[in-house]
């Protein structure tokens, strides 16, 4: 099983998923984006502990979800999809 890190998203060439749980804004970003955003951040962190570094740029929650999608259509699929 591939464990669920930036290192993964990077291998795999997938943009990192994240959903607010609270207004359901979404975004994908590319893990050097992300990377490069934070010291604190390298490829071996899990995505649960990204989770916790950031916040909803709508509403400042940061009750994130944070996956990583199996391939880029799906990341396209999951921004492209409303509510
Ligand atoms: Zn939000």
């Amino acid at each position: 099983m591939i464990p669920e890190n930036i290192r993964a998203c990077q291998s795999t060439d997938v943009p990192i998923c994240v959903e607010c749980l609270n207004c359901h804004h979404k975004a994908v970003m590319e893990s050097e984006y992300l990377l490069s955003r934070s010291a604190r951040l390298h490829p071996d962190v899990s995505l649960v502990h990204v989770s916790r570094l950031l916040k909803c740029g709508d509403c400042g929650s940061k009750a994130l979800k944070v996956f990583r999608p199996p391939d880029r259509d799906a990341a396209a699929d999951f921004i492209a999809t409303e509510l």
